[in-house]
């Protein structure tokens, strides 16, 4: 069994076990999903004008993985877990890296690949209304405050 496999089936197996208690963390995982579906329309607005012409995909340079926050989201909402790990070794390109972008679905990302706006990105999301702006800074906080109150609350309650 790989490392992969061991972390899921253990985290799969907490959950089960304490899935009594659980009720608020997975409340917690529901409102950061809302959060992140809210911004997903204007992330892919900004990546179809600028991600087909890229001269130099960041998903080929990225060293980026599935952190435990991500693992236990995708538990918690019962999003299809990934096969395996982003990068096969250090030196690899993240597997998921597909032709045309990435080969899975927005809410199976990890965080990290959600929020990171590259140069480009960031001048596009700039010439956007300032409400608009607003709304996604404010969707960005709201995530990166529920992960971590996910994250404890599942620590409380299975310690
Ligand atoms: S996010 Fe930016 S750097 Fe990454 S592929 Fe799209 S345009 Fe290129
Ligand atoms: S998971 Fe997708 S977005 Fe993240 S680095 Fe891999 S290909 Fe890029």
């Amino acid at each position: 069994m790989t490392d992969w496999q061991e972390a899921n089936r253990s985290l799969d197996y907490l959950i089960r076990l304490h899935r009594h208690k659980l009720s608020r963390t997975v409340s917690l995982a529901s409102e950061v999903q809302v959060q992140l579906e809210s911004i997903f329309s204007l992330l892919d607005d900004l990546c179809t004008v600028t991600c087909p012409w890229c001269p130099d995909p960041c998903c080929l340079l990225a060293r980026v993985w599935v952190d435990f926050k991500d693992l236990l989201f995708l538990h918690l909402v019962g999003q299809q877990i990934p096969p395996s790990q982003l990068l096969a070794d250090l030196n690899s390109a993240c597997r998921y890296a597909g032709p045309r972008g990435c080969l899975l679905l927005r809410l199976a990302r990890p965080w990290t690949c959600t929020w990171y706006l590259c140069p480009t990105q960031m001048t596009r999301l700039r010439q956007k209304s300032i409400p608009v702006q607003g709304k996604f800074s404010q969707a960005v906080q709201a995530i990166k405050t529920g992960r971590k109150e996910m994250e404890d609350e599942f620590i409380r309650v299975v310690s």
